[in-house]
């Protein structure tokens, strides 16, 4: 083994120096210089190496030397792949099975990134440039891709040091540059390295109540739907904007509660919004930096969730710069954290499709504790629901179509329900109670849980017309959101169960997205100030749309059991008046087999389609 003495100075250069400390010292045969940084005003030079094997280059074995001005080398970092050299070959291919690999490997890639393609269009060409031993290849086809696609043959390292050949593709879309590396059978995305400013949020997730449940903030890196926001949620138009302002909102708190003219907000010049929530801190302002980032990403997120169920630009969604795909723009979503100091509030005021929509998160006070409802994540869904239903209910250029008292309750029943069921979960069981916002008052802000047993949750259809006490809208909301929930777990024991886990996907085939989709599409069925009545037939239109009205029989028991049935009749109000209500238990002839469901002992009584 060769001796190290410590100084290669004889070698003058610092290239030669470092490549001759790599080789003997490190034992690292096979190295490119990748660059060399001497620059003689500065005291140090700096020499990186990009290790090969079999002249192909090696992903993730990177080293660094680093020397004074004397050539002495003062540090060293490596993580060059250690094995033997013969350990790993690329097997010899023929250039048909090169192209078919690299084509299944951009389909694995393109579902990975949510962008699907398919493979016929794909076209790879071998470049008479090589890369050491690496064939080179350009591909085209990739729809979403800004110019051609390149590719050469690579080896890479795992974490665990192991190494195997893969292809690496290098794709730009616009918003994001990716280096990207697969496997041979195109079947495994081995890494994907962004070049694109990725942006970070302390917030809490999607999927969680509020900051208490989720354990703290948490680090959310770039959680953006590309397909939904494709140039991030920081761009509206050519200019990237460096604090909590984008095409689908601007958030802000207010600095001065006397003049309301200073705004403050976050700023990073990387996209970097990280932030320390300090539950203890009994001062608001303390946490007020998170507290608006945490709003600015569920806002975004929203955004992307809804728009891939179909809240896109024509239907009237929330956006800055619509990027000519209809509806109109100029109407990102404007928020404020920490509005109205004394206030135990929040709002939306959503207007017509091309007016900014106005959400405000205040501080609800609890025993003299204030709690920011910017990080209630419930309360912030819940809001941002009101400004989908209104553009939905009626159309994009109307948004008063939630006015009769049906109506307005099922715009909080919605907004509840948005909530709870991002929540849910794929091994829920029948008696899972949900409550919403939490946060502040352990027992929620609704005066019943949603559940499925009546003795939990007593109220029904006929409720709302029996009893002055429950017409307030969000009680009529507590109706209508739990006939959703019972719906959608009908429709869970339908599909044997079948849960998506990614609820931004808008699968038909799972029973949460599917009950999300047809929900969606629903709004865009019924009538300017709709019934119950009118919901129930436009979730059995959607139904019917998306899947031949499979689940016509499970959509209307839920509504049956809770007074929706048949003969359930409503006349039609468009002032905010009570109307006659009839309430109804029936079903229709075609669903007289499910009869047994709807008085059945309440949890766990429904286990799918009754033979
Ligand atoms: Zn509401």
């Amino acid at each position: 083994m060769h001796k190290y003495n410590g100084n290669y100075a004889h070698l003058k250069k610092p290239e030669a120096i470092a490549k001759a400390f790599v080789q003997q010292r490190l034992q690292v045969a096979e190295v490119d210089i990748s660059s060399c940084v001497s620059d003689a005003g500065r005291p140090f030079d700096h020499v990186y190496f990009q290790q090969r094997m079999q002249d192909i280059e090696i992903v993730n074995a990177d080293i660094a030397v680093h020397l004074n001005k004397k050539g002495v080398i003062i540090a060293h970092s490596s993580n060059a792949y250690k094995g033997h050299a013969s350990s790993v070959r690329w097997p010899e291919l023929s250039i048909r099975d090169m192209i078919i690999q690299q084509q299944e490997a951009l389909v694995k890639f393109s579902d990975h990134i949510h962008r699907p393609i398919t493979r016929e269009r794909i076209g790879v060409r071998r470049l008479p440039i090589m890369d050491g031993n690496a064939a080179t290849f350009e591909v085209t086809g990739v729809l979403y891709a800004f110019g051609a696609v390149r590719s050469k043959q690579v080896y890479i390292q795992s974490n665990h040091g192991v190494l195997q050949p893969a292809w690496e593709f290098v794709i730009n879309t616009g918003i994001n540059y990716f280096k990207a590396h697969l496997s041979l059978d195109g079947k495994r995305v081995l890494n994907v390295i962004d070049w694109a400013w990725t942006a970070s949020y302390s917030a809490v997730p999607v999927g969680f109540s509020h900051v208490v449940e989720s354990g703290g903030l948490r680090l959310m890196t770039s959680p953006h739907l590309p397909d939904a926001s494709h140039r991030g949620w920081h761009r509206a138009g050519r200019e990237e904007k460096q604090t909590t302002m984008g095409n689908n909102a601007v958030v802000t708190i207010d600095a001065d509660e006397a003049t309301n003219q200073r705004r403050l907000a976050p700023i990073s010049t990387t996209q970097d919004f990280r932030f320390t929530y300090d539950g203890r801190d009994p001062d608001p302002r303390a946490n007020a930096m998170a507290s608006i980032t945490n709003v600015f990403y569920v806002i975004n997120m929203m955004h992307d969730i809804f728009y891939r169920y179909g809240f896109n630009e024509p239907a009237g969604n929330y956006q800055q710069n619509n990027f000519k795909r209809g509806g109109l723009g100029g109407d990102a979503i404007v928020a404020e954290s920490q509005v109205g100091w004394e206030e135990d509030n929040a709002f939306f005021i959503a207007r017509e499709d091309g007016v900014n929509g106005l959400l405000g998160l205040g501080l609800y006070t609890v025993n003299g504790r204030k709690y920011d409802l910017g990080f209630d994540n419930d309360v912030i869904i819940h809001e941002v629901t009101h400004g989908l239903s209104s553009r939905l209910v009626g159309g994009p250029a109307k948004a008063d179509c939630l006015n009769a008292p049906d109506s307005r309750g099922m715009g909080e029943g919605w907004s509840d329900f948005v909530a709870i069921w991002t929540r849910m979960k794929g091994d829920d069981r029948d008696d899972r109670e949900f409550r919403v916002g939490t946060y502040a008052t352990p027992d929620g802000l609704r005066d019943y849980p949603y559940a499925l047993d009546k003795h939990r949750n007593p109220l029904t259809y006929g409720s709302i017309y029996r009893d002055k006490q429950w017409q307030d809208e969000h009680d009529i909301g507590i109706v209508w959101a739990n006939i959703l929930y019972q719906m959608y777990r009908n429709i869970y024991h339908a599909m044997d169960g079948r849960f998506s886990t990614d609820f931004t996907t808008a699968s038909i085939e799972h029973s949460n997205t599917y009950t999300m989709q047809i929900i969606i599409d629903s709004m865009q069925l019924m009538p300017c100030n709709p019934t119950f009545i009118h919901g129930r037939d436009a979730l059995i239109a959607a139904d019917a749309e998306r899947s031949d009205g499979k689940y016509k029989c499970e959509i209307y028991t839920a509504f049956a059991k809770w007074g929706v049935g048949a003969k359930a009749k409503r006349r039609k109000f468009t002032l905010p008046l009570m109307s006659k209500l009839v309430e109804s238990n029936s079903l229709p002839r075609d669903c007289k087999d499910y009869a047994h469901l709807i008085h059945a002992p309440t949890t766990g009584g429904f286990r799918g389609r009754k033979k």
